[in-house]
């Protein structure tokens, strides 16, 4: 059938004016050896709650700023545009999805369960239907999400509104563990650091989470030129649904905001080495003599080292800092005899900002043949 000449131009119009194109920023975090690093934010809002975006935005801002998986979490109990925002509580999930599919962005379907304190605030991930956890009872809400399969986490445990004094672990959170309803805990939300909650996590073996709990558009909170969003790495075999909820129930994540990455020493090592290499292969050291390594930092994470414990028969510098994309040369002086008899230099260092605790840094070996 030909077309009216009129239609004709309108199609012609449209094509030429309204494809897009757009740039992406790259975040360079490296794989570790099995696993894909995905980058993720589960914890946002829109006005389908408290939020003042529309859901695709979330999905433009996610793809814009390099993430692979963002959730949704539109509060259940806090609906403040609901006069004006007629919907269910999947509506949020059911507008963005396709957009998220066209972006290559996982869209977790999620919903957050939002209580007084005790048990404050939890984000559910990976539900099927959020209008079923509308439910009196806190635990018949988490009950309903575990039974939906759901991932569920402890939102900002130490928010200031909620636990003004110190940051309590209530005999509630408990209960939940001991239930399977809880499964991670936020150590770091919005602009917030929970020093506690990383302590927790340790002891009861929960999942780090790290999200931003955006209401507004994302470069209001956030400097996205210099900086990034707070971001759970979470560490996949895969970028499917299926194997970003596999790698969270087991645990592989970590939390990187500002400067600083958070979690277990088990994820936290293989990061680092597959963002750090020596670019020597050997070095030939002697007593009295100065050797020069090169150390590559291709991520866009900085690593700032401290020397844990002294070096046996040479020297090092005390504090080295790694800067991203950057190569940093190091120099090794000899100061014994024996130098010439150990055939592996060994440098213990504490990464600075890479906490595995409140109180613990992670250690890495740069370790060097010498010939
Ligand atoms: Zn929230």
């Amino acid at each position: 059938m030909k077309l009216k000449k009129a239609s004709f131009f309108l199609l012609i119009f449209h094509l030429v004016f309204f494809l897009n194109a757009q740039e992406r920023k790259n975040i360079y975090i490296p794989d570790i050896p099995g696993f894909k690093t995905l980058k993720c934010d589960f914890h946002t809002h829109t006005v389908f709650s408290d939020g003042m975006v529309w859901p695709t935005i979330r999905i433009a801002e996610a793809w814009l700023e390099g993430l692979d998986a963002v959730a949704i979490s539109e509060h259940i109990e806090y609906r403040p545009h609901s006069t004006d925002i007629v919907a269910d509580h999947n509506r949020a999930w059911e507008i963005a999805k396709p957009i998220a599919d066209r972006q290559g962005i996982l869209l977790v379907k999620a919903a957050e369960i939002t209580r007084q304190m005790p048990p404050g605030h939890l984000n559910a991930l990976f539900i099927n239907n959020a209008n079923l956890l509308e439910r009196d009872d806190v635990f018949d809400a988490l009950q309903e999400a575990k039974d939906q399969g759901a991932f569920i986490f402890w939102n900002h445990p130490g928010w200031k509104i909620q636990q003004p004094d110190t940051t309590l672990w209530w005999d509630e959170h408990t209960q939940l563990l001991e239930k399977g309803l809880m499964h991670g805990i936020e150590v770091y939300n919005s602009n917030e650091y929970y020093p506690e909650a990383l302590d927790w996590a340790n002891e009861k073996e929960l999942a780090v989470l790290c999200n931003t709990d955006l209401h507004v558009p994302v470069q209001i909170v956030y400097n996205l030129a210099d900086s990034h969003r707070p971001m759970t790495l979470v560490f996949a075999r895969e970028k499917t649904q299926e194997a970003l909820k596999e790698a969270l129930f087991a645990k592989r994540t970590v939390a990187w905001f500002d400067h600083t990455l958070m979690g277990s020493a088990e994820w936290l090592e293989p990061l680092f080495f597959a963002s750090v290499q020596l670019e020597d292969k050997k070095v030939s050291l002697k007593n009295n003599e100065v050797a020069t390594l090169s150390i590559q930092n291709s991520s866009d994470i900085d690593y700032q080292l401290e020397l844990a414990q002294p070096t046996i028969a040479f020297s090092c510098p005390e504090k080295i800092y790694l800067k991203a994309h950057h190569t940093t040369q190091i120099e090794l002086a000899g100061n014994s005899e024996e130098i010439t008899d150990i055939k592996t230099l060994n440098m213990h260092f504490l990464v600075t900002n890479v906490f595995t605790g409140r109180h613990t840094n992670l250690v890495v070996n740069l370790k060097i043949e010498n010939q």
